[in-house]
């Protein structure tokens, strides 16, 4: 393997703060990335911002197929001369915010990995975007700054546990791999970053009649942390044109008591609630 030492040096390149470029330059945790990837021979991968391609180079050497996705054109250029005796490899030079895996999933007729050293000025809207494109995604594997993997990846309870949590676990199995010394970058981060593996549920944990919704109540439901559900319930402006008993009365339809904290509820409760409050919105007595 060309080393990122080598690379960085024959094309000159200086990093950009701007894109959150950070370089692996460690090759065994290069090699301990690909590998919690769970890539088999044939699948379909996509790599989130491939930068310098090292991470490519390994999943290539698995992969059926391998779309590296990266915004920077410098670096696109870069990444098109080293892969360029490679047929499995597909240079994608655009925003990992704007890719459509539905197309390419459609394209190969196969079920997509996704893999990448996230730029973590775009962690949170990165996860959604995968969110939206569950149904093409079957597992995403992903270095992530670690206060966001321990959110992700949190249980109830604990004081990292909140929207982010829930909404992914709704519809993701996760977990956290190792984490990553900042010494194994260039530029050396400030942050310390971990690995988060997930596979998307064939189903969600409950079958949501309108996901939308769930998206509101769960934000609305740790708006102010320290305070009681039923309170952050009763200052949410889409139950408005509930009655303070109608909110009590669904909760205690859902057996939630109204006095825990946001934060207590698992993910199950979550979804059960959101499906009472949406009923009872929608057929008021
Ligand atoms: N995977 C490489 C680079 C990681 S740094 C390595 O581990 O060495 C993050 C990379 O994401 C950079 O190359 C950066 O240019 C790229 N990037 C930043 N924003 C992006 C976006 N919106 N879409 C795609 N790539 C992006």
């Amino acid at each position: 393997m060309t080393t990122p030492g080598e690379i960085l040096h024959r094309y000159n390149i200086r990093p950009s703060r701007k894109l959150s470029q950070s370089f692996l330059m460690d090759v065994n945790t290069i090699h301990k990335i690909a590998g919690a990837g769970r890539i088999l021979p044939g699948d379909i991968v996509v790599e989130i911002g491939a930068g310098i391609g090292v991470l490519t180079q390994d999943i290539a050497h698995v992969a059926g197929h391998v779309i590296a996705v990266e915004i920077d054109p410098r670096l696109v250029e870069i990444l098109q001369d080293q892969f360029a005796g490679c047929a499995n490899v597909e240079i994608y030079s655009g925003d990992i915010l704007k890719f459509d895996f539905a197309y390419k999933s459609d394209q190969y007729k196969s079920k997509i990995k996704v893999i990448g050293n996230v730029p973590y000025n775009i962690s949170s809207p990165v996860i959604f975007h995968l969110l939206s494109y569950r149904a093409v995604i079957n597992n995403f594997t992903l270095m992530l700054q670690k206060e966001v993997v321990e959110r992700l990846v949190s249980d109830p309870g604990h004081k990292s546990y909140g929207v982010p949590s829930v909404l992914l676990q709704m519809y993701a199995d996760v977990e956290r791999l190792f984490d990553v010394s900042a010494t194994c970058f260039y530029p050396v981060p400030k942050v310390a970053s971990s690995i988060i593996t997930g596979e998307f549920r064939e189903k969600p944990l409950i079958e949501l009649t309108d996901e939308t919704f769930f998206n509101r109540l769960v934000k609305a439901s740790f708006a102010q942390r320290r305070k009681m559900l039923i309170n952050n319930l009763k200052n949410a402006k889409f139950l408005e044109t509930m009655s303070d008993s109608d909110i009590n009365s669904a909760l205690h339809e859902a057996a939630i008591d109204g006095k825990r904290r946001g934060e207590t509820l698992t993910v199950e409760e979550f979804g059960l609630l959101s499906n009472i409050f949406k009923y009872r919105l929608t057929n008021p007595h």
